[in-house]
């Protein structure tokens, strides 16, 4: 990395719901390379997700927006939802080349488990040149089978990929969604504003 670049981090995802998982993460990472900035892109369709229990874009977007409000360096962003059709990481990558001018370095943040998915992303070799990753691991991740998948991305697409080695947090979208329609408590997992939000729209019951 450069020193005087602009440096924007990216945390893209369901985000149905975003919890403090997605937060933490995105906050060590920020921190650690010096990111002037980290933005959230809830998707709009993503192709690789099993849409029936996802809601919509505009309630996902406001969870995002309220769990970010009180951190400066976080920004929500509309770019993906306001796309039509299934939304593709290229394409928002272009997107955001176009915003902040291609001077700026955009990094991408994942979970390990995503790594394995990148091959099977739209124009993936493009993405590659597009933007530096970093990964994170998550429970239940295998170090080892993410060090290999890391060295054949690597070696294969010349794909930057850092790994960042951040404190287990065994919290997941999945989890929240599974704990409400069992009515238990989703504190300390999801932000206090995105638990009223979710209780006050009655969202995942
Ligand atoms: P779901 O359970 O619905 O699949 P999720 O919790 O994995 O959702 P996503 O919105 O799909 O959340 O994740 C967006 C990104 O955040 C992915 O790169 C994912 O790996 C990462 N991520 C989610 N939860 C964590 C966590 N607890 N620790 C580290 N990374 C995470």
């Amino acid at each position: 990395m450069k020193g005087n670049e602009k440096k924007i981090g990216i945390s893209g995802g369901t985000f149905n719901p975003i919890h403090l998982g997605h937060l933490i993460i995105a906050e060590m990472v920020r921190d650690r390379f010096g990111l002037n900035e980290v933005l959230f892109v809830p998707s709009g369709m993503p192709p690789h997700k099993n849409l029936s229990n996802v809601v919509s874009s505009e309630h996902r977007f406001e969870m995002v927006n309220k769990a970010v409000a009180n951190n400066p360096y976080f920004k929500e962003s509309r770019v993906e939802i306001d796309r039509k059709g299934y939304t593709y990481t290229v394409d928002t990558l272009k997107n955001l080349k176009e915003i902040y001018g291609n001077g700026t370095s955009l990094y991408y943040i994942i979970g390990a488990d995503v790594l394995n998915d990148l091959p099977s992303w739209r124009n993936h070799e493009e993405v590659f040149k597009m933007c530096e990753f970093i990964a994170v691991l998550r429970p239940g991740n295998d170090m080892q089978g993410f060090k290999k998948q890391m060295e054949f991305l690597r070696d294969k697409y010349c794909a930057k990929i850092h790994f960042i080695d951040t404190p287990l947090i065994e919290i997941s979208s999945t989890q929240i969604r599974d704990s409400i329609k069992a009515g238990r408590s989703i504190k300390y997992l999801v932000p206090d504003c995105v638990e009223e939000y979710i209780m006050l729209n009655r969202l995942y019951i």
